[in-house]
């Protein structure tokens, strides 16, 4: 990590701390490596951030339905998706300091080390970053938190603090469908905690051992039955339009392109320009087995190029564990598909089958499933496939920080230099949308006039009052704050109703009225 990167996040975490944005969890103790706390402004940015992503993803489309499910879940939903006996992170122990890291990070540690430190025993590469000492062999650590449920701390009681919010939809995808009048392709979206024993959490509060996702399982026929609908499946090499309305002869690879784009989209509308990250689309041999694609958003964060966010095509895999651990169906009824396939005479429904049974088994799978799921789909049923966008809240909190933070250089009208620190928040995730402030605070016509709007304005947004220092100063503390915009009462105001509206990045002044002021503002705010 280079230097001056280093003191850019020292900087914004020393504003972040100065501001109540982010605190060490427990301080007063000490701290807890990987948990942190956000203050008054960072709990507001926060629930900005949640609620944008669910005004897009959920309320903001016909095709997305909400759920808001335990943390704590039936251990059985683990071993199902996988996490019980696969995720884990590759742990090592130095045999001198005793210091704990993950053996992939090792490279990464030494290099953030100011003073580096000599191997102890000559001529070794794996190494501690910390002391030099030697290192054990690695071995794989588990990265869910145990916990016991009722009185008795037995190993039968023993549960997991979820890691992920998306097993909870899987596991209660039939009752959604039954209740939400919603049928495939559609999608269950869900924000909330997760926890990951994370072996060495570090860059702030990137890598965490208690966060928050906002993830999204979209649920999409298989191929093959767009195939029976439609008699075509569109393909990327279509050329299909991603930014009109979805289609319904879409395969995958369009959906999860879609996705893409739609993810992409959002980090605009938040406050992340397009140029300021990059799309990683794993190779095939990055991919887990059941996946067909994953694109990683990767952001510059100051301490390198880093995973945002991804989205990944996950076929059939997650419903069908499911459907195999539980014992309970999770395939779907789709009418116009068996509709469409009573069409299919004898001769193109044998077709059909021979052509999916050799797709099905140049990918290493059986012919004989592979018949199984067309004679399914000819009686309208399948286990749906999904595209899966998972997202980190405070991962995005960060980088909305980072693009955020500004120490820029002003020269006033005399000549002098000076630094404003500002954070250039989109109004729609900013933690205070309007400051309001009576020029002269001991008049008393401005000071219950700019009561007045304050407390209409504190009805819709959030909303400051601050009648203290000088109107510069009251200025710089919003721009650290993030404030998108100052209003100014005056004596004029008094006078005409109109007041002062200052911008914090152009700390340009304009006089509005109330009215033209809450058409801006509505505007701003607006998805
Ligand atoms: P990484 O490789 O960085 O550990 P991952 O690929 O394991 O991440 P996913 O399991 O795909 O991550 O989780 C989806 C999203 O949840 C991530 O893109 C990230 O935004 C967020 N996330 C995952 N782990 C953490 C963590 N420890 N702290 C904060 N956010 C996290």
């Amino acid at each position: 990590m280079a230097e001056e990167n280093k003191s850019s996040l020292d900087a914004l975490s020393a504003l972040c701390k100065r501001r109540g944005f982010i605190y060490h969890s427990s301080e007063i103790y000490g701290g807890m490596p990987g948990f942190w706390d956000y203050g008054p402004l960072g709990c507001e940015l926060k629930q900005n951030v949640k609620q944008a992503w669910w005004q897009f993803t959920v309320r903001g489309r016909e095709d997305v339905a909400g759920l808001d499910a335990t943390i704590i879940m039936h251990p059985k939903i683990w071993k199902a998706s996988g996490h019980l006996d696969t995720f884990a992170d590759p742990m090592t122990m130095c045999k001198d300091c005793k210091k704990l890291m993950r053996s992939d990070q090792v490279k990464d540690i030494y290099a953030d080390q100011k003073k580096k430190p000599q191997p102890k025993i000559a001529g070794s590469d794996f190494f501690c970053p910390y002391c030099g000492g030697e290192l054990t062999e690695p071995k794989p650590f588990n990265l869910m938190f145990k916990t016991v449920v009722g009185p008795i701390d037995d190993p039968s009681n023993v549960a997991y603090l979820r890691p992920e919010t998306a097993q909870a939809i899987f596991a209660q995808f039939q009752n959604v469908l039954a209740t939400s009048r919603q049928s495939v392709p559609f999608g269950i979206a869900q924000m909330g905690k997760s926890f990951r024993n994370e072996v060495t959490p570090r860059n702030y509060t990137f890598r965490s051992r208690e966060f928050e996702q906002m993830e999204l399982e979209f649920f999409i026929r298989p191929d093959e039955a767009v195939e029976i609908l439609h008699g075509h499946v569109v393909t990327l090499a279509d050329n299909p339009d991603l930014d009109g309305p979805v289609q319904d002869d879409w395969g995958w690879e369009v959906w999860h392109k879609y996705w893409v784009e739609q993810r992409k989209k959002f980090l605009n509308a938040v406050g992340l320009p397009t140029e300021r990250f990059v799309e990683y689309w794993q190779k095939p041999d990055e991919l887990a087995h059941y996946a067909r694609a994953c694109v990683d958003i990767e952001y510059d964060f100051p301490f390198g190029r880093q995973e945002l966010e991804g989205i990944a095509a996950r076929s059939d895999f997650d419903l069908s564990q499911h459907q195999k651990w539980s014992g309970e169906s999770q395939m779907v009824f789709d009418d116009p598909l068996k509709q469409s396939a009573k069409k299919l005479d004898e001769a193109a429904r044998k077709a059909f089958i021979e052509k999916v049974q050799a797709d099905w088994t140049s990918r290493g799978k059986d012919a004989a499933a592979a018949e199984k799921f067309c004679l399914d789909l000819f009686d309208g049923k399948y286990v749906p496939h999904v595209i899966e966008p998972s997202a980190g809240v405070d991962r995005l909190m960060l980088a909305l920080l980072c693009e955020a933070y500004e120490e820029e250089k002003l020269v006033d009208d005399k000549g002098k230099e000076d630094v404003r620190t500002v954070l250039h928040f989109s109004p729609k995730v900013a933690p205070i949308k309007v400051a309001i402030f009576p020029l002269i605070k001991k008049d008393e016509a401005q000071d219950k006039l700019a009561r007045e709007i304050f407390t209409k304005l504190q009805k819709k947004v959030n909303v400051m009052w601050d009648v203290s220092g000088a109107i510069g100063r009251r200025y710089r503390r919003q721009d650290e704050a993030g404030t998108p915009w100052c209003i100014t009462v005056d004596a004029q105001s008094v006078e005409d109703g109109t007041f002062t509206v200052r911008e914090r990045d152009s700390m340009k002044q304009t006089r509005m009225t109330y009215g033209e002021f809450l058409d801006m503002l509505y505007t701003a705010l607006e998805f």
